[in-house]
């Protein structure tokens, strides 16, 4: 064991793929959930279950640890703040507070003159009436979303009557993008211009949630330089430590723009596991704990298949694969429709 304690956020898979890092660096990992049968458990040394706002276990959790990083963006502000009173959390809790809000996260995206979707703030059903600029759109709601929960797609006002949309609420409402497709591009920032990036990855999502993963993106060089260049910027700008994610949206006129910012490592980096020397999740730990940067390389292209709901139990029964396949069990108890179980990375030619 190297003498670092890890202390992550979070135990769903990615921070299960977290723990499984960080035991390769020997750094030791303690997961804080909020759900007693977290996945994480099956992988981290130590397991806390408590609330996030138990302020008791927040003290524990905080006393064992010599750094704090989160493996999804939805924890209370005050949680990750209390926390770095007592050790350092990284990225910071301000980045997590920024992101995790849609609407302050498309403002500042585009403050700094990178293209967004089209987005205006709703607070009240009424807001939305005079709106047809943007529609068609979908409406979310400004925190909590993940994998399309709290999305509503909306092709005319009409809809917004016969929708059960609950408006105590806050949304935005954004213009559809008509894609052509859609990449994301995955750094590890370590400090002032200091970081390891990864290609871009393109993506295929269905009822908006992802179901593939590939590299290479079939895109050409000027889109695969600009979401290079973009993501490096909106990592120096928010002075971030840690691994990121930045989802794009390509349009059929080849316009580029930012969907969204993850302050953490992506689903759509799980294939780096397999297809490069150092993978999202170590060089989050590395970046986090301050560890050695290794220069990234890739070593083959690859497919991540998302195994979501029943879709588990075959693989769980009868699983053959082939030398280049992976497949990874998150080992959650309880199979749900839409629910990400596990995925398949198959190395290509
Ligand atoms: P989540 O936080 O759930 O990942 P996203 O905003 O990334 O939310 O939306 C999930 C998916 O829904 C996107 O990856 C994309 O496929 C689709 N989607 C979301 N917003 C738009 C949009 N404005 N135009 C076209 N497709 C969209
Ligand atoms: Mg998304």
């Amino acid at each position: 064991m190297s003498n670092i304690t890890l202390g992550i956020l979070g135990g769903g898979q990615l921070g299960s793929l977290l723990c499984v890092a960080a035991k390769k660096l020997n750094v030791k990992s303690i997961i804080f959930s909020d759900d007693k049968d977290a996945p994480a458990k099956n992988f981290c040394n130590e397991f806390i279950f408590a609330k996030y706002n138990d302020k008791n276990k927040i003290y524990d959790f905080s006393k064992k640890v010599n750094v704090i990083t989160y493996e999804f963006e939805n924890i209370p502000y005050e949680t990750l703040n209390e926390m770095n009173k007592l050790k350092i959390v990284l990225p910071k809790p301000s980045i997590n507070r920024l992101i995790q809000h849609r609407l302050a996260e498309k403002d500042f995206i585009n403050k700094l003159n990178i293209r967004t979707t089209r987005y205006i703030n709703i607070t009240d059903k009424s807001d939305l009436e005079p709106l047809i600029d943007f529609l068609p759109g979908i409406l979310k709601t400004t925190t909590m979303g993940y994998d399309g929960k709290g999305q509503y797609p909306l092709k005319n006002i009409e809809e917004i009557k016969t929708l059960n949309i609950d408006f105590s609420k806050e949304y935005i409402l954004e213009k559809l993008v008509k894609l052509k497709k859609e990449i994301s591009v995955i750094i590890t920032r370590f400090g002032n211009n200091k970081y390891e990036i990864y290609e871009p990855i393109e993506n295929v999502h269905e009822n908006q949630i992802l179901r593939h993963s590939k590299i290479p993106a079939e895109i050409n060089k000027k889109i695969f330089n600009q979401s290079k260049e973009w993501a490096i910027q909106i990592s120096e700008e928010l002075k971030y430590v840690g691994t990121l994610c930045v989802e794009f949206f390509l349009d059929r006129n080849d316009n580029l723009y930012v969907n969204e910012i993850a302050p953490r490592v992506h689903n759509s980096g799980h294939l780096t596991i397999n297809a490069y020397n150092v993978s999202q999740f170590e060089n989050h730990v590395r970046a986090v704990c301050s560890m050695e940067q290794i220069p990234l390389k890739k070593i083959q292209n690859a497919k991540m298949t998302n195994i979501i709901g029943k879709e588990i139990a075959s693989f769980r029964q009868n699983l053959k694969l082939d030398q280049n396949q992976f497949f990874f069990d998150y080992l959650k108890k309880e199979i749900k429709e839409k629910r990400k179980m596990g995925h398949l990375t198959t190395i290509l030619k």
